[in-house]
C-alpha cells in the first residue's frame, strides 16, 4: 500500500477497498503512516463539520440487569453486576435533560435497556420534550423491540436513534445480527435518522471484522460513524479479554473518517479521550446515570463525563464546540 495514493485518494473523495480499510487498520498505532492517516483524518473532520464538534448527552431512564446478556455490558444478567431495577422519574429525567440543554449540549439521548417497557419510555419521553426547547434534539437508544412501532418514538418528539451491529453480533450478545439491521432499516423508514459506530472494539478483534464493520457503517448514511472500545467491566470473563489503547482507538476513528462518505458529518469515539479527537473524533459524550460501561449506578460518579468537561477536551485540540442544536443529525445538506 502506497500511503501517498491512499492521501490522495481520499482528498478527492474516493471509495476505499476493503484490502485498503485492512490495510490501513494493519499500521503499527505508533508510527508515521498511522500519524498521516490521523493527520488526514482530522482535516476531513474539521472539513466537514466547519470546526465544529458536538457535545451529546445521555441519561438513562432505568436500570436494571439485561436478558440480552452482552458480555461487555454491566447490565447483562450473566455479569451479575446489577440485581434489582429501578426507574427513573420523568420529573427526575426532565431535570437532567434540561442540566444537559443547560450546559449546551447539542442532542440529549434518552437510553433504555433492552426490555424496557416501551410505555413506560414513551411516557418520560413526553415529559422530558415538553421540558425541552422545541428545537433541541432527542434521540433514542432503545432495544431492537421498539423498532416495531417506531413511529411511537417520531410521535413522541425524536429525531434519531443510536443503534449499531455491535462486533460480533449474536456471539457475544443474544441478539442475531439480521435483528439489528431489521431494527436499522425500520428506524430509518419511520424517519428517524440512525446514529451508529464500530463498537466495542476489543484486543481480539482482527482487522477484516473491523473494516467489514466500518465499511457497513459507511453505507448506511449514519449521522455519524465512529469508533468506540471496550472498557473492561470488572470481575467478568470478558474483562479478561483486555483493552485497546487510546492510540489504536484513534487509528481506528481516523480510518473510519476517512472510508465513510463525506455526507456524514459526524465522527465519534467512545469514551472521550484527547488522543481520539486528535485521531479526527468530532462528537464525544456526557453522561448521567446508568451506563452499561459502569459498575456505578449514577455513572457521572463514575465513569461518566460531563458536557464542560467534554468541552473542556475539545478546547485542548483546539476545536470549537458547536452552539445549538446537532448538525450530523439535522436533515439535508
Ligand atoms: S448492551 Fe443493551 S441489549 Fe445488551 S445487555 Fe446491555 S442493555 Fe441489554
Amino acid at each position: 500500500m502506497d500511503l501517498d495514493d491512499i492521501i490522495k485518494k481520499s482528498r478527492n473523495a474516493g471509495q476505499f477497498s476493503r484490502e485498503e480499510v485492512v490495510a490501513l487498520l494493519a499500521l503499527p498505532p505508533n508510527s508515521l503512516e498511522t500519524y498521516m492517516v490521523m493527520a488526514e483524518a482530522s482535516r476531513i473532520s474539521r472539513e466537514v463539520s466547519g470546526n465544529r464538534a458536538e457535545i451529546h448527552a445521555q441519561l438513562a431512564v432505568n436500570l436494571a440487569p439485561c436478558p440480552k446478556d452482552c458480555l461487555f455490558c454491566s447490565f447483562a444478567v450473566v455479569n451479575n453486576i446489577f440485581r434489582t431495577a429501578t426507574i427513573t422519574a420523568p420529573e427526575e429525567a426532565a431535570k437532567q435533560a434540561r442540566q444537559f440543554e443547560e450546559d449546551g449540549a447539542n442532542a440529549i439521548y434518552l437510553m433504555a435497556t433492552a426490555t424496557f417497557d416501551p410505555g413506560q419510555y414513551l411516557e418520560i419521553s413526553r415529559e422530558v420534550r415538553q421540558n425541552l426547547h422545541p428545537e433541541t434534539m432527542m434521540i433514542a437508544n432503545v432495544g431492537d423491540e421498539y423498532a416495531v412501532n417506531a413511529q411511537a418514538l417520531v410521535a413522541a418528539g425524536y429525531q434519531g436513534v443510536y443503534h449499531a451491529l455491535r462486533l460480533r453480533e449474536g456471539v457475544d450478545t443474544k441478539i442475531g445480527p439480521d435483528r439489528r439491521l431489521e431494527s436499522i432499516k425500520a428506524f430509518q423508514e419511520a424517519g428517524l435518522t440512525v446514529g451508529t459506530c464500530v463498537e466495542p472494539i476489543g484486543p481480539e478483534h482482527g482487522n477484516e471484522e473491523l473494516a467489514d464493520l466500518i465499511l457497513f457503517t459507511a453505507s448506511i448514511a449514519p449521522a455519524f460513524s465512529g469508533a468506540a472500545r471496550r472498557i473492561p467491566i470488572p470481575g467478568t470473563a470478558m474483562a479478561q479479554r483486555g483493552m485497546i489503547s487510546e492510540l489504536r482507538m484513534a487509528q481506528i476513528v481516523a480510518v473510519t473518517r476517512l472510508v465513510v462518505p463525506r455526507s456524514v458529518k459526524g465522527n465519534c469515539s467512545h469514551e472521550p479521550g484527547t488522543v481520539p479527537i486528535l485521531g479526527s473524533a468530532n462528537l464525544l459524550w456526557a453522561e448521567v446515570g446508568a451506563n452499561p460501561r459502569d459498575i456505578r449506578e449514577k455513572t457521572e460518579e463514575g465513569r461518566g463525563h460531563s458536557v464542560p468537561a467534554i468541552r473542556q477536551l475539545f478546547r485542548e485540540i483546539e476545536w470549537e464546540t458547536l452552539d445549538g442544536p446537532s448538525c450530523f443529525f439535522a436533515k439535508g445538506p
